[in-house]
């Protein structure tokens, strides 16, 4: 299954939003992936929420028209809507279409992000800024830094921004995000922080000795931010994690992270941590191009996210324990490569699901 297909099938049990509730189904993109023209409508008719394809209806007979005028072949097109889910109002029999809210478009914005190569994207930058941390590790950077972090840019994106659209859209972010990057790496630095490790490996061992689960983790980077004194890093190009999830270690990825780094648990570095910071870096290029979003109380979140996942070893070592198929469903991960070995389609009920 692509990764194009595994979004279509995440997006099918969408709850983001409550349009999902009186639609018949989502409407996903459709068309080539990866072409220059991807034309993107506002959400699906009548007649695409019973069909379930974009485009089908009236609004499609007039999209293919323009496409024959145009002189493009619709097969060379991708096409898709803002809003995945049908709004609709009553009106005698028929369903009348009605425009989406501001909140819907942003919770339905997630969809049509990595739709669009989000996460393609968000790969080409974490290279991008691997390979100029690799270039440049220590000491300020050379005047001309910003050139050479947006020639990585360009190296890294090539293959994603190859649309003029797609680029005049995107590469200006990029730009504003290069320039936000190499002013506040300079400012670290100046400040004595030290680059110990880019794109390093990690992992910690927990549960019951006799059925111990190793867990690993790639650290996206780690700074020296004092003697014995680590901030574990995390770019994140899309949503970062709210408090609340923070909170509820629903997001353990930087606070597992920081239990290796206090075991000295990363292969590339030596030693353990003496204390660690934890923050995403919001790599987005909007607004001036970035931002440091530190996680507050990490003392005390670091030590209950590594009980929990020991105690959860534990529990997971007992043959008898049952599980359930989605026990938090307001926390299902969007892009979840492991759906199909957790057989969730298969245990669930959600959604209608036969018993
Ligand atoms: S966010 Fe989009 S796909 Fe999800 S329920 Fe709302 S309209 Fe549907």
């Amino acid at each position: 299954m692509t990764s194009w297909e595994k979004l279509r099938d995440e997006a099918a049990r969408c709850t983001r939003c409550d349009l999902y509730r009186r639609a018949t189904q989502t409407v996903f993109g459709e068309g080539r992936t990866g072409v220059s023209i991807t034309l993107v409508g506002e959400q699906p008719g009548d007649q695409e929420d019973k069909q379930g394809h974009p485009f089908v209806g009236p609004a499609g007979r007039i999209l293919d028209r323009a496409l024959v005028e145009a002189g493009i072949d619709r097969d060379d097109v991708y096409v898709t809507n803002a809003v995945k889910h049908f709004k609709w109002t009553e009106r005698g029999k028929r369903r009348i279409h009605q425009r989406p809210n501001g909140t819907e478009i942003r919770a339905c914005g997630f969809w049509l992000e990595a739709e669009l190569g989000a996460a393609d994207r968000g790969s080409a930058l974490h290279d991008a800024l691997d390979e100029f941390l690799k270039a440049y590790p220590s000491g300020l950077l050379p005047p001309d830094a910003i050139d050479r972090f947006e020639g990585l840019g360009e190296k890294h994106l090539e293959a994603l921004l190859t649309a003029p659209a797609e680029r005049a859209f995107w590469w200006p972010r990029f730009q504003r995000l290069a320039r936000w990057f190499v002013a506040t790496e300079n400012a670290r630095r100046a400040a004595g922080t030290k680059l110990l490790a880019s794109e390093t490996n990690g992992a910690i061992t927990v549960g019951p000795p006799g059925r111990p689960l190793r867990i690993d983790a790639r650290a996206d980077r780690i700074d020296e931010i004092e003697p014995g004194g680590w901030e574990i890093i995390d770019y994140k190009t899309g949503r970062v994690p709210s408090p609340k999830e923070l909170d509820g270690l629903f997001a353990p990825q930087l606070l597992l992270e920081a239990a290796m780094a206090e075991q000295g648990g990363f292969e590339g570095i030596k030693g353990k941590a003496r204390a660690v910071h934890l923050s995403y870096w919001q790599a987005n290029g909007l607004g001036s191009g970035g931002e440091v979003k530190e996680i507050k109380g990490s003392e005390q979140l670091v030590p209950a996210m590594l009980a929990l996942v020991a105690k959860m070893a534990e529990h997971f070592a007992n043959p008898a324990t049952p599980y359930a198929a989605l026990p938090w469903p307001e926390f299902i991960p969007h892009f979840n490569d492991y759906a199909h070995l957790e057989r969730v389609a298969e245990w669930s009920t959600a959604g209608g699901g036969e018993e």
